[in-house]
């Protein structure tokens, strides 16, 4: 299967997990409340699909700071602020690297209205506007390969045992599409038993019958009393705040919806980009800034029918966007 598909692929399990979300769940009418991206991680390692399971209480409080992502010095400023004024480095840990980096990230955060500072005696001082809530419950770390072989076998099973050891995600799984038969059980045996096996059938549509459990997956997270390192911790909050502002259709982030030939398609229920000089789906390396096909959309287009807000491109930006913003309320809406 070419990268191009593979990406579609990638796409209509997003969608499935946000759909159907958690897949080993009885009744698929009661999704859990989650956030779907896709390509987060760490340096060593990156997730094709990362769902991220929210308390939906906790999450809304987390949507009073925004929609953007708020980073590690950021968080580091805005998880410990203080209630009353104070000081910021007596009220900030000492976060392991030059002060003035904290300074920086205190007027960062001030200026995104996540905190408020004012200067005393010289001295820039803190408080915190609200708590920043305790909003995740568990991340799931989804690795996808439409057409598993040999070879692709091999290789997520060394990812999908990596994933396993360090315990950064609480699940991890493996997707792969069935179109009607079975996964090869062979191909299967290869994998970590910890790993989950999603068994996906899109043919028809994305719905939430478009997958069955083909494995169960285990638990990763801490053994029951135990605790994740504080770095652990810290490393998921990271992921989720990126996933938070992210979302997994922001591939317009990284491709080009202001060329003429960049299109929006409805895939079932999906909408996969859609390059309609190339009459596929192009991958982001394709559709980027070095695209020999690249042409950019005519002036008149936005001036013709779009005359403020710009022109499709900026249209496509939007769709995508006031779709995120539904799936975060979806996301909070859930009891
Ligand atoms: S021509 Fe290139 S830049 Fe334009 S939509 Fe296709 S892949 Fe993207």
């Amino acid at each position: 299967m070419t990268p191009n598909a593979e990406f579609g692929y990638e796409l209509l399990v997003c969608r499935y997990a946000e759909l159907a979300w958690h897949p080993s769940d009885g009744p698929r009418d009661q999704p859990r409340p989650t956030l779907v991206a896709r390509q987060l991680g760490t340096k060593e390692r990156r997730w094709d699909t990362v769902v991220i399971e929210v308390d939906p209480a906790a999450f809304a409080a987390r949507r009073a700071f925004g929609d953007r992502t708020i980073d590690s010095d950021l968080l580091h400023v805005v998880r410990n602020a203080p209630a009353e004024w104070a000081w910021y480095r007596d009220a900030l840990p000492h976060p392991g690297y030059p002060w003035r980096y904290v300074r920086q990230a205190v007027h960062r955060a001030a200026g995104r209205s996540l905190i408020e500072k004012r200067r005393r005696n010289n001295r820039i001082q803190l408080r915190r506007k609200r708590p920043y809530p305790d909003w995740i419950e568990r991340i799931v770390a989804i690795e996808n390969k439409p057409d598993l072989d040999r070879s692709a076998a091999d290789r997520l099973a060394d990812q999908l045992v990596h994933d396993v050891e360090t315990g950064l995600a609480d699940e991890a799984w493996l997707a792969t599409e069935t179109t009607g038969e079975r996964v090869e059980p062979a191909l299967l045996r290869e994998m970590p038993v910890e790993a989950g096996i999603l068994a996906t059938d899109f043919s028809g549509g994305v719905d939430a019958d478009a997958a069955d459990v083909a494995w169960h997956p285990s638990d990763l997270g801490p053994a029951e009393g135990e605790r994740r390192d504080p770095e652990t911790e810290t490393l998921r909050l990271e992921i989720a705040e990126r996933a938070y502002g992210k979302g997994w259709r922001s591939y317009h982030d990284t491709m080009r919806p202001d060329c003429r030939h960049f299109e929006l398609r409805r895939e079932d229920r999906a909408l996969v980009p859609y390059c309609a000089a190339k009459e596929k789906v192009p991958t982001s390396r394709e559709c980027s800034g070095s695209c020999a096909s690249f042409s950019p959309e005519p002036p008149q287009w936005r001036t013709n029918g779009w005359p403020i807000e710009g022109g499709p491109g900026k249209g496509f930006k939007r769709v995508l966007a006031r779709r995120r913003e539904r799936e975060r309320d979806r996301a909070e809406s859930v009891e």
